[in-house]
């Protein structure tokens, strides 16, 4: 049990890799947060969870919107009594070349995933700094945040921006041993990107198969996807770090797609 009584806040984990991640420490000995807009799917995904004799809860909240964040935050340390660990992880993705891009769009994405990552943040490390336990920050990046891919503009601009969070929690967050990090996956095989085959397939003029093939597993050592299994593994690694040796890093798991 390698995160026993720690409470984990996951955002985005009604579904997809943070639903992995969700179950992964669980079954480590997490208490977990299922925090999602889709307050529905996250009362189903916490229902699962209890039933396997897990400890969670479901709390419905926009990550973008700053008295939602607070509340859901409120609501969890007064369940739990204060939060260990936070996933920044709920996102979205639009497909569009540049001179088509709607700025309604670009700001919808860069919220959900910069303002989402900052609120939740700041949220937490109070409460983190109050208690003097310390935790740990992990934030979903993507190979995106480290190269960029044509029709991905506002994704791949906040994912590097998360870096740059990244680090500069983790040298405010080091006096209270509170550490951060970056996740940086390949494709893995979600609603997030089942949703972007047909659309990207549509915008490139070629095949569905080909969109798999010949753009996203292209560059990877064996053209296999990431797995949601794959990414919960180095959010586990980061979620039970416990010192600050392992702060301020990024590390990618995508096949070889991206090699640093
Ligand atoms: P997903 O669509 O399966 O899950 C995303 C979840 O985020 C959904 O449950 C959705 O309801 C939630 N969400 C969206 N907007 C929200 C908001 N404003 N407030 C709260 N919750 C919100 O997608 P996924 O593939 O599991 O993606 C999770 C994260 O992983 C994202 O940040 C994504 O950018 C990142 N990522 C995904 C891939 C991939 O290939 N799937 C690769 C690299 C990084």
């Amino acid at each position: 049990m390698r995160l026993k009584n720690k409470v984990a806040f996951i955002t985005g984990s009604a579904s997809g890799i943070g639903k992995a991640i969700a179950e992964r420490f669980a079954s480590e000995g997490a208490k977990v947060v299922i925090a999602d807009l889709d307050a529905n799917k996250a009362n189903d995904v916490a229902k699962e969870l209890l039933d396997k004799k897990y400890e969670a809860m479901a709390v419905g909240m926009d990550v973008t919107n700053e008295e939602q964040v607070g509340l859901g935050v409120a609501k969890v340390i007064s369940a739990y009594g204060g939060i260990d660990i936070l996933v920044s992880n709920a996102g979205t993705q639009f497909i569009s070349p540049l001179e088509d891009l709607p700025f309604h769009e670009w700001k919808k994405l860069l919220a959900i995933h910069l303002d989402g990552a900052f609120l939740t943040t700041r949220a937490c490390l109070k409460n983190m700094y109050e208690r003097g336990k310390g935790g740990s920050i992990i934030y979903m990046g993507s190979v995106h945040s480290k190269e960029a891919s044509m029709l991905k503009a506002p994704y791949v601009t906040a994912k590097h921006g998360l870096i740059g969070l990244c680090e500069v929690v983790a040298k405010e967050g080091a006096q209270h041993n509170v550490r951060a990090n970056v996740i940086c996956p390949g494709f893995v095989r979600t609603p997030l990107v089942e949703k972007q085959i047909p659309q990207q397939a549509k915008t490139l003029g070629i095949s569905e198969e080909d969109v798999v093939k010949k753009v996203m597993l292209k560059e990877t050592v064996d053209g296999e996807f990431t797995t949601t299994a794959d990414v919960a593994d180095i959010a586990l690694l980061f979620a039970s770090f416990e010192s600050n040796a392992l702060t301020g890093q990024s590390l990618i798991v995508s096949h070889g797609w991206h090699m640093q």
